[in-house]
C-alpha cells in the first residue's frame, strides 16, 4: 500500500477538496482507496456523507487507543473507498499524546497493519501539530495543495522544513509527490501570476493539472458526496481527474507492487 499526506497548515486552501475528490477518482480507476480524516473538523467525513451515527469508531480511536484501521474504517458509499472518520475527541488527542514515546508514530504502526487497500491518503489538519506529525510519519509521499493567493508561497517553507525534519527523525524516505495549485481563477490575473511564480520557484514539483474555483466543488460536500459523483462534467471534477492521472505516473513505483 502506499500513503499519500495531503497536507499544508494554512486553512481553506483545498486539502479536504483534494482528499475527497482525489480518493474518489483513485477508487473509481479502480484502486483499493482509503481516506483517513485526521482534522478535528471531520469535513472530509461529513463530506463522503458519514454521519455521526456511523463514527463510533473514528481516528482518534486509531491515534489514541491503538485501535486497528479495519475496526475504524465505513465505506463511503462510493464502491473502493473507505473512510476512517474524525470525530472532535481529535481535538484532545494531541494533549494525550504528548507524553507517549510513541506519539509521532501511532498512524504508522497502524497502517503497517492494513492489507486491504491499496492506496491511502490522508486528510491533515490545518496546522504542524502532532496530527500532521503523524501523517508525515507513516506517509511514503507528500501532496500539498497551495491556493492561487498573494501569500501561497509563504508558509511553503516552514512546510518543508517540518518534511525535513520528519525525514531526519522518523521517516527518511518520505517524499513529495507534488503541489496542486488550488482556486484557480483565470479570470484574476493575479491568481495567473501566483501561479507563474509558483511554477518558477518551484518547476517540476507543481502538477500540470491546475484545479479551477468552482462552486460545484464547495456545493457537493452539503450533499454529502464528492464533486465527482455530484456533477462528474464540471470543471473541478475534470480537474481532479486530471490531478489522478497524473498522480498516479508521480507515484514510487516501488511502492505500488509493495
Ligand atoms: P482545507 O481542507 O485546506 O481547509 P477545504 O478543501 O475545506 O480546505 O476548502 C476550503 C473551502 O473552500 C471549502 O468551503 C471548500 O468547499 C472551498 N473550496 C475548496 N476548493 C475549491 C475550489 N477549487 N473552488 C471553489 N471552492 C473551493
Ligand atoms: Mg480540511
Amino acid at each position: 500500500m502506499i500513503t499519500v499526506a495531503i497536507a499544508n497548515q494554512k486553512g481553506g486552501v483545498g486539502k479536504t477538496t483534494t482528499a475527497i475528490n482525489i480518493a474518489t477518482a483513485m477508487a473509481a480507476t479502480g484502486w483499493k482507496t482509503m481516506l483517513i480524516d485526521l482534522d478535528p473538523q471531520g469535513n472530509a467525513s461529513t463530506g463522503l456523507g458519514i454521519d455521526a451515527a456511523h463514527r463510533e469508531m473514528s481516528s482518534y480511536d486509531v491515534l489514541v487507543e491503538g485501535a486497528s484501521l479495519q475496526e475504524c474504517a465505513v465505506p463511503s458509499g462510493i464502491p473502493g473507498l473507505d473512510v476512517v472518520p474524525a470525530t472532535v475527541d481529535l481535538s484532545g488527542a494531541e494533549i494525550e499524546l504528548v507524553a507517549r514515546e510513541d506519539r509521532a508514530g501511532r498512524l504508522k504502526a497502524a497502517l503497517r497493519g492494513d492489507d486491504t487497500h491499496e492506496i491511502c491518503f490522508i486528510d491533515c489538519p490545518p496546522s504542524l501539530g502532532l496530527l500532521t506529525l503523524n501523517a508525515l510519519a507513516a506517509a511514503d509521499t507528500l501532496l500539498v495543495p497551495l491556493q492561487c493567493e498573494f501569500f501561497a508561497l509563504e508558509g511553503l517553507s516552514q512546510l518543508l522544513q517540518t518534511v525535513e525534519q520528519v525525514q531526519d527523525r522518523f521517516n527518511p524516505d518520505l517524499g513529495i509527490v507534488g503541489v496542486a495549485l488550488t482556486m484557480f481563477d483565470r479570470r484574476n490575473r493575479l491568481t495567473d501570476q501566483v501561479a507563474d511564480d509558483v511554477r518558477e520557484c518551484l518547476g517540476n514539483l507543481v502538477f500540470e493539472a491546475v484545479i479551477p474555483r468552482n462552486v460545484r466543488l464547495s456545493e457537493a460536500p452539503s450533499h454529502g458526496l464528492p464533486a465527482l459523483i455530484y456533477d462528474h462534467k464540471c470543471p473541478g471534477s475534470r480537474a481532479y481527474m486530471a490531478l489522478a492521472r497524473e498522480l498516479i505516473g508521480r507515484l514510487p513505483k516501488e511502492r505500488i507492487a509493495a
